[in-house]
């Protein structure tokens, strides 16, 4: 029988191969400099209130289901869920989110954590975004294509991690509004 035991089990040899945490994937698409402020050990987010209303609206949401797991210390999956058993089992990683106003960035996150589970043989694995505010979710399924986009997003979170500055950004984003490292970039 596959449960979040045999899950957590299976991803165990994580720490020494898995050298990409989920929050740096989501940077690296969201803004590559925020990513490099963040693998610089500027960590603000975690003091930032929205990402305590996050947690609480996932605790809130969904009290029932394995929740907030964190796998050999780089992945923090909000949710995992297991129907069948055996080589039938299939499991289920939920992304829950406040709003899609990052969503190619929520999405390549979500991938990456389906990668990283098929990689350690938990296979059939699939995704879903939700959105408990907006009563919506998404599934987001590990494509071959998708496959590729997790492959090249790595790559580049490698190389903006080896630049000795952060890259430039030319003007204020509408992302800046709402990021920790705003008063950095921007005075
Ligand atoms: S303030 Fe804007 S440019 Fe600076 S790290 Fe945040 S999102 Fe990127």
């Amino acid at each position: 029988m596959t449960d979040t035991h045999d899950i957590l089990e299976k991803t165990a040899s994580f720490q020494t191969s898995l050298q990409v945490r989920g929050t740096e994937v989501h940077y690296g698409v969201l803004c590559e400099r925020k990513l490099w402020w963040f693998t610089r050990g500027m960590e603000q987010e975690h003091g930032y209130d929205r990402v305590a209303e996050g947690r609480l609206l996932q605790e809130e949401t969904y009290a029932g289901r394995s929740r907030d797991l964190m796998l050999d210390g780089a992945l923090r999956i909000d949710g995992l869920d297991v129907e069948g058993e055996g080589i039938e089992a299939v499991v289920t990683v939920h992304e829950v989110k406040m709003s899609r106003g990052a969503r190619r960035a929520q999405r390549m996150q979500l991938l990456y954590y389906l990668y990283a589970l098929r990689q350690r043989a938990v296979d059939p694995v699939q995704g879903v975004l939700e959105y408990p505010k907006e009563r919506r979710r998404e599934d987001v399924p590990l494509t071959p294509q998708a496959v590729v986009e997790v492959e090249e997003t790595l790559q580049r979170v490698a190389q903006v991690r080896a630049l000795p500055a952060p890259p430039e950004v030319p003007e204020p984003m509408s992302v800046c509004k709402k990021c920790a490292y705003q008063e950095l970039c921007w005075g």
